[in-house]
């Protein structure tokens, strides 16, 4: 703690997300201290106001509440557990905040390591891409006893203008995965729709218009499934036997005109299956979730 009574904030890895990240908390008026194994990473922070630690150690035993930035879960796991880490030099009550995008069990070890040895730890992997980070306006997934997101709030405050309390530590990383399974997923589908547009000859202004006015870009989490399958309704609506066959007339045309559609193949293909799934065939099509969980042996989701 400094002198008038703010907790030290240390920040591990300086690359394109975590540099202006950690400019933004000195901004902020927070006392900083940053490291990264790319010495020429800390001196534009330097100049914003940040010491520059010598090493990890130097680091961990300065800082109360400790950010990591980096690149994977072995970097994670180097950096906080390794020989020389964070763990080994920090004081008791410290607080590590890992930021980055990395495997949930590496996340899983880390809390229950830090536990072991009197140290707290939360997950707050971030939304949004560097330009948001830039500005201040990242979106954190936070993973957190109820304590430590109170003590971590003013940090990420400093950096995003969005924080969602997902659970407890390994919560975050979690929705994480989600999030990005679903934008990256939903990426290539639209990558392939657009594409069978083009090769179809269509004006890709119009049918932009089109299909942002519809369910078709993802408004089944926002618009549909809020009224249907999440509240308990599974009636039609659009059944999931008319879902497979307007998706395999647009399949066959794919084919018909080159477009690969890795995505839509393997839609139409668990259509089929769905179709032929108990009475799922005469279900509203957002029941595909329904399914989904039953195959996945876990229960229904409802929304209140
Ligand atoms: P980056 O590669 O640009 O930066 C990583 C930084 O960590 C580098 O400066 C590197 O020198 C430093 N580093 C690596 N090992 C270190 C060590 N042992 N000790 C100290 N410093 C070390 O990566 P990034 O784009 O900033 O992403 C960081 C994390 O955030 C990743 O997990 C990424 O998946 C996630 N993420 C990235 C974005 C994005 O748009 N780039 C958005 C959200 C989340």
């Amino acid at each position: 703690m400094n002198s008038s009574g703010r907790e030290k904030i240390g920040f591990v890895g300086l690359g394109a997300m975590g540099r202006p990240m950690a400019r933004n908390i000195a901004a902020k008026g927070h006392e900083l201290t940053v490291f990264d194994v790319r010495a020429e990473a800390m001196a534009p922070l330097v100049q914003a106001g940040a010491t520059a630690a010598a090493s990890l150690a130097e680091l961990a035993r300065d800082c109360d509440i400790i950010f990591t930035m980096l690149p994977n879960s072995p970097d994670v796991e180097a950096v906080v557990l390794g020989p020389g880490g964070i763990a080994e030099h920090a004081r008791r009550d410290t607080l590590i905040v890992d930021m980055s995008t990395i495997d949930p069990a590496a996340t899983d070890r880390l809390a229950s390591a830090l536990r072991d040895r009197g140290l707290g730890f939360v997950d707050a992997p971030v939304g949004r891409t560097v330009t948001q980070a830039e500005k201040g306006e990242s979106l954190f997934m936070v993973g957190a006893r109820d304590n430590d997101l109170g003590r971590v709030r003013g940090a990420l405050e400093a950096m995003g203008t969005t924080i969602h309390h997902c659970g407890g530590p390994g919560s975050g990383i979690r929705t994480k995965l989600v999030n990005n399974f679903l934008a990256i997923a939903t990426c290539q589908l639209s990558a392939e729709a657009m594409a069978l547009a083009q090769a179809f000859g269509l004006d890709p202004k119009i049918t932009l218009d089109v299909v942002n006015g519809t369910t078709a870009t993802n408004g089944h989490l926002k618009i549909m499934w809020p009224i249907k399958v999440l509240s308990g309704d599974t009636n039609p609506g659009f059944r999931i036997a008319l879902a497979h066959k307007d998706l395999a007339l647009a399949m066959q045309a794919a084919s018909e005109f080159g477009v690969p559609a890795f995505m839509g193949a393997a839609a139409r293909e668990a259509l089929s299956l769905a179709k032929k799934s108990g009475d799922y065939g005469g279900r509203d099509f957002s029941a595909l979730l329904d399914l989904a969980c039953e195959q996945a042996g876990v229960g229904k989701v409802r929304v209140k």
